[in-house]
C-alpha cells in the first residue's frame, strides 16, 4: 500500500513536473513574444517619429541699411528709461524724448502709421492693410529697462550706446530695445520699399515689463479690445536661438513660447501675543510660519508634461541620436523616465512643475521679544493648466492650521492656454526662422519666465515668445546682469528677420 502510494506519487509527480515545465516554457515563450511585440513597437514608432522640420528655398536676404540701425539703436540705448514699481519713480521725460528720437530716425513710420500715446508713455502704432476683414498682426517690445546699479563694473557705460568690438553696449540691447529698434527698422525699410500689408499690423511697445506691464501693455491691449482689434498672433520676446548642446544636439535651436507659466505670490502670515521670551507659549508666530513654510516647500507639486514641452520633444526628438529617439518616440511607456530626467536640474524641472519657492521670510526684532506677527512669501510659477485659485487651495490645505492666514500678494497672473503649433502664425514663424536662420531646427516650447505676452491673450489667437537673436555662451548672463550688449550681425539678423515675416505673413 505504502509502495503503491509512493509509486503514485512518484508518478504523480513526474506528471506535476511535466506539467510545471511545460507552464514554465509557455510563460518564457509568451514573455519573449511579448517583448519581442514591445521591441516591434517600440522600433515602429521610433521609424515613424518623423522630423517635423520644413525646408525653405534660398533666397537672397533683403539689404538692411546697417548704419542707420546702428546709430538709432546707440541712441535709444542712451535713454535710461528704467522700470520701477512705483510708477511715480520713473522718469517719463527720458522716455518722451526717446520717443522724439524715434520719430525723426523713422520718419515713415510716423508718416504713414497712426500712432498713439497710451497711458501717458506706452506706444501703439497701426499700420492699416489692404484688406481690413484679415486678422490683425501685433509686433510686441518694450520700452522700458531694468536698472545698471553695478554700472562701474562694465566694461562700457550701461546708458552709453558705445559701439565698439563689433557689438552696440547697453542697458536694453538685448532686453528689449533691440527688438524695438528692429521692427521699426524693418517698417521703416519695408515702406522705403513701397511694401502695403493685406493685414492690419499692430505694433505694441509697452513702458513697464520689467514691473508687470500694468501700465503699460495691458493698457495696450484694454485698448484693442475695445476697439474690437482681433490678432491672428502677437510676437513678442521670450525664447530665442539657442544652443542644441542643450539638447545633445549639434546644431542651434529657435525655440518658440507657446505660452509663459502663470504667476503667483501667496503671503503666509502667522500671529501671537506678543511677550517676554523667557516665558513662551507653545505656539509662536515665527514658529507657526516656519512650520507652515517648511509643509509648503516641503511638498513641491507634480511633474508632468504639458503640450508646449511634449510639442517640443516632438519637434526635436527625430532630429536627437538613436536612443533618445526611442525614448522620445515612445512617451507613452517612457514618460515616467523622461520627467526624472528633466527635474534633475533646475532649469528643466522648471519646464514640468508649477515651481514653489519660498522668498521672504520677516519676524520679530529684538532677541528676546516674541513678536506679534511673523510673514513670510512663497512665489509659484504655474504650469498651463495649474490656476491660482487651484495652488491657493492646495496650499491651504498643506499648511492645514487656522493660525496661518493665507492672501495673494501682488499681481497674479495665470498661464493662457498655449497658443498652437499646427496653425498659419506659427507656421509663418517656421517659415522665416528657416529663412534667416538656416542653420537652425525649429521647436515650440514653454516660456519659464514672466513677460507681456499674457496681457494680450483677450486680444489674440495665439502669442507667441520668440526673439530672433541667436544667443551666444554667456549671453544669457547678460540680461538683467552686466555688460548686455547686441552684436552688429545679430542686429542685421533680427531686422531681416522681422522684414521677412511681416512680408510672408502680413501679406
Ligand atoms: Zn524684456
Amino acid at each position: 500500500m505504502f509502495f503503491m502510494f509512493g509509486f503514485t506519487q512518484a508518478r504523480y509527480c513526474a506528471r506535476e513536473k511535466g506539467t510545471m515545465k511545460r507552464f514554465l516554457m509557455r510563460t518564457v515563450v509568451l514573455l519573449a513574444a511579448a517583448l519581442l511585440l514591445l521591441a516591434g513597437v517600440m522600433l515602429y514608432r521610433t521609424m515613424t517619429f518623423t522630423s517635423m522640420q520644413i525646408q525653405v528655398a534660398e533666397r537672397p536676404l533683403p539689404e538692411v541699411n546697417m548704419e542707420r540701425a546702428v546709430d538709432t539703436l546707440s541712441a535709444a540705448l542712451r535713454f535710461p528709461t528704467i522700470a520701477d514699481l512705483d510708477i511715480s519713480k520713473m522718469d517719463a521725460s527720458v522716455f518722451l524724448a526717446m520717443h522724439a528720437m524715434l520719430a525723426e530716425r523713422f520718419p515713415l513710420v510716423h508718416e504713414r502709421l497712426h500712432k498713439e500715446v497710451i497711458n501717458g508713455l506706452s506706444l501703439l502704432y497701426h499700420w492699416k492693410g489692404a484688406d481690413p476683414g484679415q486678422k490683425a498682426i501685433l509686433l510686441l517690445a518694450h520700452q522700458d529697462v531694468v536698472p545698471a546699479p553695478d554700472a562701474e563694473s562694465w566694461e562700457q557705460a550701461p546708458f552709453s550706446g558705445v559701439v565698439s568690438t563689433g557689438c552696440v553696449w547697453g542697458r536694453g540691447a538685448m532686453d528689449d530695445k533691440g527688438s524695438l529698434i528692429s521692427i521699426l527698422n524693418a517698417v521703416e525699410t519695408l515702406l522705403e520699399k513701397g511694401f502695403q500689408p493685406r493685414r492690419d499690423i499692430y505694433l505694441c511697445f509697452g513702458h513697464d515689463e520689467e514691473v508687470g506691464g500694468l501700465n503699460g501693455a495691458a493698457r495696450i491691449a484694454a485698448t484693442l479690445a475695445e476697439r474690437g482689434v482681433q490678432a491672428v498672433f502677437t510676437l513678442d520676446e521670450g525664447l530665442a536661438v539657442v544652443d542644441g548642446d542643450l539638447f545633445g544636439l549639434n546644431r542651434p535651436v529657435a525655440l518658440v513660447a507657446l505660452t509663459e507659466k502663470g504667476y503667483l505670490s501667496l503671503e503666509l502670515k502667522a500671529e501671537s501675543a506678543p511677550g517676554h521670551s523667557s516665558t513662551p507659549p507653545k505656539e509662536t508666530a515665527i514658529g507657526s510660519l516656519a512650520a507652515a513654510v517648511t509643509r509648503v516647500v516641503n511638498a513641491p507639486m507634480s511633474p508632468r508634461l504639458t503640450e508646449p514641452v511634449r510639442l517640443m520633444f516632438r519637434y526635436l526628438g527625430p532630429e536627437m541620436a538613436f536612443p533618445m529617439r526611442v525614448v522620445l518616440a515612445n512617451l507613452w511607456l517612457t514618460r515616467p523616465l523622461l520627467l526624472r530626467q528633466l527635474s534633475g536640474a533646475p532649469t528643466t524641472d522648471a519646464t514640468i512643475r508649477t515651481t514653489t519657492a519660498a522668498t521672504i521670510i520677516r519676524g520679530g526684532e529684538t532677541e528676546n521679544v516674541l513678536p506679534a506677527e511673523a510673514r513670510a512669501v512663497v512665489n509659484f510659477r504655474l504650469l498651463p493648466g495649474d490656476t491660482i485659485a487651484g495652488v491657493t487651495k492646495r496650499t491651504r490645505n498643506l499648511i492645514a492650521s487656522p493660525r496661518i492666514a493665507l492672501a495673494v500678494q501682488g499681481q497674479a497672473n495665470e498661464s493662457p492656454s498655449p497658443s498652437r503649433a499646427d496653425g498659419p502664425g506659427f507656421a509663418a514663424l517656421q517659415q522665416t526662422i528657416g529663412h534667416v536662420f538656416p542653420e537652425a531646427l525649429v521647436a515650440p516650447s514653454l516660456m519659464i519666465g514672466g513677460s507681456d505676452t499674457h496681457h494680450y491673450a483677450a486680444v489674440a489667437e495665439n502669442t507667441y515668445g520668440f526673439q530672433p537673436l541667436h544667443f551666444c555662451p554667456g549671453d544669457l548672463e547678460r540680461i538683467h546682469g552686466r555688460n548686455e550688449r547686441l552684436g552688429v550681425e545679430s542686429f542685421k539678423r533680427m531686422i531681416i528677420f522681422y522684414m521677412t515675416l511681416l512680408e510672408r505673413a502680413g501679406s
